[in-house]
């Protein structure tokens, strides 16, 4: 690698920030790195774990003489975060950050950080897990993924370079795209996903048998409701953020669950295993290619 950090702050070790971290640690690239974040415990634990060489005594201390600064907190607490820092960054400071959802992330960095639009390189990396915290960081977690950029038209070359450079430090490849595009693409394939397995878990835990019926849930729901083990908080950030794009998605499903009701109600199993069998071989290509990428 020809470039090098010198000092790079984290603000939000999770899961998504402390595995930037030690990725980026394990490639030898960044000389200090300096945490930040809202839960002690969770600091001292990054700490333990040589996620962070640091803890800073808040997120504005910490980016004085940052080149990189991650913002990895969830998408709610980003303007919070931008007010806080924008009267401490330097003009070298590059900010790049992991949310989820990249047009709220681009509207807030206008609103906030408008002296720094030159150095703010939005990212998502699109890898993660249902667990939360820097207990669940790992080193390997981006790598053979994928990371989607979506720089602004003032994003200078310098800053989009200095990002693209550390993620595939991490191991990933690097995609760029626009934000609204980003938004509506995750709305269907992430985002609607993480809101059916809430729904579906709700649904059963509310019901007043739905000790029993927990009690015979065995394989087929574990895998359906693994993303219902996912933070509350980030979810509710992220579907808020990115409400008309996933209200579409909604309206979407909520149409093809209305044509499969039709046709159990009608007996109609010959349309029932077509769909199945359209759904079985795109999903079955879509695994598939995945496994060649
Ligand atoms: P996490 O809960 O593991 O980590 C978030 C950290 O931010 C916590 O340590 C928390 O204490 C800290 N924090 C919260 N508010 C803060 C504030 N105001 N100031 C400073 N620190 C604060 O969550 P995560 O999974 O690492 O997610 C972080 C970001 O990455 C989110 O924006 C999320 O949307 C995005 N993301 C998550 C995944 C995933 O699968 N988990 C994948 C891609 C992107």
């Amino acid at each position: 690698m020809d470039f090098y950090i010198n000092k790079l702050v984290i603000i939000g070790v999770g899961l998504i920030g402390g595995s930037f971290a030690l990725a980026l640690r394990e490639a030898g690239v960044a000389r200090e790195i300096v945490g930040a974040g809202r839960s002690a415990a969770n600091l001292e634990e990054a700490l333990r774990l040589g996620a962070i060489d640091r803890i800073a005594p808040d997120a504005a201390e910490a980016v004085r003489d940052a080149d990189l600064v991650m913002l990895a907190v969830p998408v709610g607490q980003m303007a919070a975060l931008m007010q806080q820092i924008a009267p401490c960054l330097g003009a070298h400071t590059v900010v790049t950050d992991a949310g989820s959802t990249k047009g709220d992330v681009v509207a807030l960095a206008r609103r906030h950080l408008p002296q720094h639009l030159a150095s703010f390189v939005p990212g998502h990396p699109i890898a993660g897990a249902e667990k939360s915290g820097v207990g669940a960081a790992d080193a390997g977690l981006f790598r053979g993924r994928q990371t989607v950029l979506t720089p602004l038209p003032e994003t200078g070359a310098r800053a989009t370079e200095l990002v693209l450079n550390a993620w595939q430090a991490c191991g990933a490849r690097v995609a760029e795209m626009a934000p609204e595009n980003h938004d509506r693409i995750f709305a269907a394939v992430s985002h609607l996903p993480h809101l059916l397995a809430f729904a579906l878990v709700e649904d059963m835990a509310s019901r007043a048998n739905g000790e029993e019926l927990f009690s015979f849930a065995a394989g087929g729901f574990r895998d359906f409701t693994r993303i219902a083990g996912s933070s509350p908080e980030m979810w509710r950030d992220i579907f808020l953020a990115n409400r008309e794009p996933l209200l579409d998605e909604l309206d979407l499903y909520r149409a093809q669950l209305d044509r499969l009701r039709a046709m159990l109600e009608q007996g109609d199993g010959a349309a029932l295993e077509k769909v199945f069998s359209r759904a079985r071989a795109a999903r079955n290509k879509w695994i598939a290619k995945k496994n060649l990428d």
